[in-house]
């Protein structure tokens, strides 16, 4: 009973510690339990899978990585203001997959880039992947799982430990051994969203975000399924929502791809 009163009281300081987060682009409010320096995290975590997989030096892939991102870094802008950009490829012509970790560290796969054929395609996947950090998704999936377990509400296996580079890569999509954990659908939603509206403020076509997700689904069809796949399923839902949200997005990209002439 005793234990039960302090879990309850650490639960209130916790939520009282706590902060209301304004997800960029949306505007949706978001809770977060402070558990560490994300961003000092990120980097630790992403020096780690430098450090493991093949870095790219191909010097075609790393221009266009690189001068994508910098277009998407400056339309991210003042969402991520503590950003020290890292855009890096990884030569792994059979993985299709991409990733983003606090601070602004982006990581393609060498399979991706031969997928996304275009510019505007492979802007969409990094701008999506962007919205996950700046929407705060693993620090977000992170405090759910904290107070969850405070408050002795089932807990998922992954949210265990909050000082950990392995539990940064995890929140953000990237599991231990390369294995990848789902974000919930309402988060690949918001990311869809984020994701297309930095593209196009970016001037990339966010149209091109309805092409390649067919595709990525005809990849599936063919046999193996992309390891970007298995973490972002994508339906007709997807698809709708994509195209329900087209209207307000062009005018963005009409008006950025300007500048980009
Ligand atoms: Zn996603």
């Amino acid at each position: 009973m005793k234990n039960q009163k302090f879990m309850f009281g650490l639960g209130v300081a916790l939520l009282i510690l706590a902060g209301c987060y304004t997800v960029p682009e949306t505007g949706r409010q978001s809770f977060i339990i402070p558990l560490g320096d994300e961003v000092s995290e990120g980097a630790a975590a992403f020096a780690e899978v430098k450090s493991k997989e093949t870095v790219s030096h191909n010097p075609v892939y790393n221009e266009r990585v690189q001068r994508i991102g910098e277009r998407i870094a400056e339309a991210v802008g003042a969402d991520l203001p503590t950003a020290k950009w890292e855009f890096v490829v990884f030569d792994e012509p059979k993985t299709i997959n991409a990733f983003a970790l606090p601070g602004g560290k982006v990581g393609v796969y060498s399979g991706l880039l031969v997928l996304a054929v275009t510019d505007d395609e492979l802007a969409i996947v990094m701008g999506h992947e962007i919205g996950h950090v700046t929407a705060r998704h693993g620090a977000e999936r992170m405090s759910k799982g904290v107070l969850a377990a405070i408050l002795g509400v089932a807990l998922d296996a992954t949210t265990q430990d909050s000082k950990n580079h392995d539990l940064v890569l995890a929140a953000y999509g990237l599991g231990a051994g390369g294995a990848m954990l789902k974000f919930s659908r309402d988060n690949e939603s918001e990311a869809d969203l984020i994701g297309i509206r930095y593209a196009a403020k970016a001037g990339y076509n966010p149209r091109a975000a309805i092409t390649f997700w067919k595709k990525m689904e005809k990849e599936k069809t063919g046999g193996r399924l992309p390891a970007f796949l298995s973490t972002h399923p994508s339906d007709e839902r997807r698809i709708a929502d994509l195209e329900k949200w087209m209207r307000a997005t062009m005018p963005l990209y009409e008006a950025a791809r300007v500048r980009y002439k």
